[in-house]
């Protein structure tokens, strides 16, 4: 089994544009190397926000080298990007973006959100991509909740939504470039549950709601990332309270990091050109706005 290496708690909140209060969980500027192949997690709420006619989120922005994934629990959130994508996500929907080689995108809350207000929950990760394919093609997916199978855990322990990877014989509709798990869980009290892990890959769920205790005693609840050893196969949670749990857990890319805000590279070279080439307007321009 994998073991308990640490737990992160987030070092404080802060404001993504005007749309999105978040915490901080991890980014690439602190030894990025013990998440990878993640490169950064801003948890979103849980809030609530009132009725506006105002337009919140975070206007036009470029990235490169790596994917954002946003996974929406409660409220909405709308995106549109240079490469055409672009759409509104609810509750238990993801958009999986790829830069790669260099995308602009805004992002903001949706229609329905801003006119009725209600309850705003959002996770956002960044996934790193190895250096062979930082300049590839950028895309979107638009991952609908009929298009993530759900599967239930042995015993009553609860339900997963398989976003990435695959457990117990479903496979997730998310496109990846390494391997990875992304799952999102619903986990029932009273039980224990092992989940599958691979040798060598980081492992490092973020608990959500609820509360559950590790296997070395230490109990974690809401936004609480225990990252679990790479030596060794597979988690066991005993499940204090109902929790939810986004499962994160992929191949480390052993490659340098070099980062400066939206761009993660490999060398210096390579954010300096990536800022050269965003001005020249190479990484495209949002033709309509959803
Ligand atoms: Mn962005």
């Amino acid at each position: 089994m994998k073991t308990v290496s640490f737990i992160q708690r987030s070092a404080g909140g802060h404001w993504v544009g005007d749309g999105f209060p978040v915490r901080s969980m991890f980014s690439y500027n602190d030894r990025p190397e013990r998440f990878s192949p993640f490169l950064m997690l801003d948890y979103g709420g849980p809030t609530r926000f009132e009725p506006t006619t105002k337009k919140l989120g975070v206007g036009q922005h470029p990235h490169r080298g790596f994917e954002t994934v946003t996974i929406v629990y409660e409220g909405e959130v709308s995106h549109s990007d240079s490469s055409g994508g672009g759409g509104t996500i609810g509750p238990g929907e993801v958009q999986w973006m790829t830069a790669a080689s260099g995308i602009v995108h805004e992002e903001y809350h949706g229609e329905r959100l801003a006119r009725e207000g209600g309850p705003f929950e959002m996770v956002q990760l960044w996934v790193n991509l190895p250096a062979r394919d930082k300049m590839a093609a950028p895309g979107y997916q638009g991952i609908t909740r009929e298009q993530i199978p759900e599967v239930a855990l042995a015993d009553g322990a609860g339900t997963a939504r398989i976003i990435a990877g695959e457990l117990l014989g479903a496979k997730g509709p998310a496109h990846t470039f390494t391997p990875m798990q992304v799952w999102d869980l619903r986990l029932k009290a009273g039980h224990t549950v092992t989940l599958p892990a691979p040798a060598g890959h980081t492992t490092a769920p973020l608990v959500l709601r609820g509360r559950l205790r590790l296997a070395d005693g230490q109990e974690v609840v809401a936004a609480n990332l225990p990252v679990f050893s790479r030596d060794g196969e597979g988690v066991t949670l005993e499940v204090l309270e109902d929790s939810t749990v986004l499962w994160l857990s992929g191949e480390p890319i052993n490659e340098p990091v070099v980062g400066y805000g939206p761009f993660v590279m490999n060398t210096e070279a390579e954010i300096h050109q990536a800022f050269t080439d965003f001005q020249s307007g190479k990484m495209g321009r949002i033709t309509a706005t959803a």
